[in-house]
């Protein structure tokens, strides 16, 4: 028994480049294993052709089936064929603990991510209540049927990491800097200088303007000099694109 696989775009960042496999599954196999047991779990596939017909996850593959597997594209698809829901809402992320730079960044850009969970099914069960994406370079995370939504990180370098979720997701248009604690992820408030006379010290009361409070821990945040860094990164961040 043989049957072929061909991988699409962005898919076969997860394969080594490598396009079109062929091999012997063994029997009663769906294709949803075949697909993962080559390494891409399936929250990466948005939908399967076998001979130009659409078909799911559960289809036991036969002896010559050849099957073409898609990402995400911007192919005039019908929704009814996607294998998983395109993600509608604004886009918000379950981060695992393997990826705490690329956290820093993008809740400098303001994208609601939560991060600090460290068992695996604790963070699916978290992405689950939550309706968030998980991020993650592993991939047998992501391979849990119950999994809807996750994203393998392709990168070691969290800069190009933060690229390509931006890319993704669409982010540009949800960045909104500065407006996330970088510790919790709670929502900054500013909060005027008379409220936070107890909070920070005196030196820096007198030399800023605008404070801003986290809602949930209560950090307070102002234009120090690690601000301007990170303006500067933000800058060459959206330059960069
Ligand atoms: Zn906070």
């Amino acid at each position: 028994m043989k049957i072929g696989i061909r991988f699409f775009g962005s898919l076969c960042d997860l394969t080594n480049g490598k396009h079109i496999f062929e091999f012997d599954p063994g029997i009663n196999q769906t294709i949803k294993d075949c697909i993962e047991r080559l390494g891409i779990p399936h929250t990466e596939v948005f939908f399967i052709t076998l001979n130009g017909e659409f078909v799911d996850f559960s289809k036991i593959v036969c002896d010559g089936d050849f099957y073409c597997v898609y990402p995400e594209c911007n192919l005039p698809i019908e929704d009814l064929h996607f294998l998983t829901p395109k993600y509608s809402a604004e886009p918000r992320f379950v981060a695992d603990i393997h990826l705490g730079k690329l956290v820093k960044y993008l809740r400098m850009l303001g994208i609601s991510t939560e991060y600090g969970i460290i068992d695996d099914k604790m963070i699916i069960k978290r992405a689950l209540e939550t309706q968030s994406i998980i991020l993650t370079k592993d991939r047998n995370m992501l391979k849990e049927s119950i999994v809807t939504y996750g994203y393998v990180v392709r990168s070691d370098s969290p800069k190009i990491q933060l690229r390509e979720v931006v890319f993704r997701y669409n982010l540009l248009k949800y960045i909104k800097p500065f407006t996330r604690c970088m510790e919790c992820n709670g929502n900054l408030i500013p909060v005027m200088r008379d409220k936070i006379t107890d909070e920070v010290p005196k030196r820096v009361q007198d030399s800023f303007q605008e404070f801003a409070r986290c809602s949930n821990c209560g950090k307070i945040y102002w234009g120090g000099s690690h601000y301007h860094n990170m303006v500067n990164f933000i800058q060459e961040f959206l330059n960069s694109l």
